[in-house]
């Protein structure tokens, strides 16, 4: 298949393949192996005076094939394990072929049966693809025609037997990896469907609608990966709400759809202040948003609850119905762990809390506040 098709998703699903398929093949060409050594037995069975320098032919194919497979552990070579292993199957054949040819003459059909099995080996067991397995199978035919039609006594009827079996082996063998990684490449790309799908479903439903950043369920999932992973990188870790202040008043005074824009422009400037490397941020309900800040101790958050402030308010929302300012404004609860003086298991559910606390208190300062404690 890898010769009909070349788009970037074949070879995608052929590199994929490759690397998950080795540790599968390497066991079957292990099987292989010894089973082509167990054939031995067929030498004795059959023996006269050629039996050793049988055996001798089979247990150097035999001691070729696992060095052939030794090599598909090296890092640097194993993935070219299929060319190996098309070799494994070529040689192999090779082995039989000369022990076909070294037998005396009634034996020889005996002996070109076991290229059937090498062939069918390598369409079918060890997950060959298209380019290898064909080159191997075929490999072997032609060298059993070169070896027997010039170097051998076969009769010809012998001869073209063997060789109309091999060529049928042959092409049914096509069929067989051809409809197998047909197969394999369809559920490749469902599977790539689903899985792209699934992300976007994923980054969706952690996606707030309005203003595009991440909702509840984002920031209760990153939060929780957070003290999973994270937390014991860090020396502080800050958490921080925010609200707005009299934003009913705002949609009465503006109407809704004003409101909701000043609601995407403050979710803009937040997320602007919190790049990824800093923390994150996510709208924690209607008018309110939440802040995780890594590595500012409480007295620097404040400052970088400051900044916010300034930074709002150098946007100039008007906001007439505002008490606290003549533009909107937030009001900030935020609390600061030290994460190397308390067990950050106990803080994960008492964090929010705290802030929401805070918040509250912010509000009840008046709003356009800041209100902050350090937990411990
Ligand atoms: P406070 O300073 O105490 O926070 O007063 P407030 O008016 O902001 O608080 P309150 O809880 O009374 O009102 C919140 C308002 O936020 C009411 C609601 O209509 C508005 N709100 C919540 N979500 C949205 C939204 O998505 N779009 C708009 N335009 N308004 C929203
Ligand atoms: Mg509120
Ligand atoms: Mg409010």
């Amino acid at each position: 298949m890898e010769w009909f098709f070349k788009s970037p998703e074949h070879a995608a699903f052929k590199k994929k393949f490759i690397e998950r398929q080795l540790n599968y093949a390497r066991k079957m060409a292990i099987f292989a192996a010894c089973y082509y050594f167990v054939f031995g037995f067929l030498d004795f069975y059959l023996a006269d005076e050629t039996t050793w320098q049988l055996l001798k032919i089979r247990l150097l194919v035999t001691l070729i094939l696992l060095l052939l497979i030794l090599l598909t552990f090296h890092p640097r070579i194993k993935h070219h394990w299929q060319t190996i292993i098309g070799l494994l199957v070529f040689i192999a054949g090779l082995g039989v072929v000369f022990m076909s040819a070294y037998v005396p003459g009634i034996y020889k059909p005996i002996y070109a049966q076991g290229l059937l099995l090498v062939i069918f080996y390598g369409y079918t067991m060890n997950k060959l693809m298209l380019k290898p397995a064909i080159l191997a199978g075929s490999g072997v035919t032609l060298a059993y025609f070169i070896n027997t039609f010039y170097f051998s006594d076969v009769a010809s009827e012998f001869m073209v037997t063997s060789l109309f079996f091999q060529i049928s082996t042959n092409t049914f063998g096509v069929f067989a990896v051809y409809f197998m990684q047909k197969n394999a490449f369809d559920v490749y790309v469902k599977n790539e469907d689903l899985k792209n799908h699934n992300k976007r479903l994923l980054k969706q439903s952690e996606t707030d609608g309005l203003t595009g950043i991440g909702n509840r369920r984002y920031f209760n999932n990153h939060f929780e990966r957070l003290f999973d992973a994270k937390i014991r990188s860090l020396d502080y870790l800050s958490l921080m709400l925010c609200d707005i202040d009299y934003f009913k008043n705002y949609n009465d005074a503006y109407g809704h759809l004003k409101g909701d824009d000043a609601l995407i422009k403050i979710a803009k400037i937040l997320s602007q202040q919190v790049p990824l490397e800093k923390g994150f941020i996510a709208r924690f309900g209607g008018e309110e948003f939440i802040l995780v800040l890594f590595n500012h101790d409480s007295q620097q958050t404040h400052q970088f609850i400051k900044n916010i402030q300034q930074k709002i308010k150098s946007e100039n929302i008007e906001h007439l119905d505002n008490k606290a300012a003549d533009w909107l404004t937030l009001s900030f609860g935020f609390v600061t762990l030290d994460v190397n003086k308390t067990s950050p298991n106990q803080a994960y559910r008492q964090l929010t809390k705290r802030a929401d606390r805070c918040l509250y208190q912010a509000k009840q300062q008046g709003r356009n506040q800041i209100v902050g404690t350090e937990f411990n």
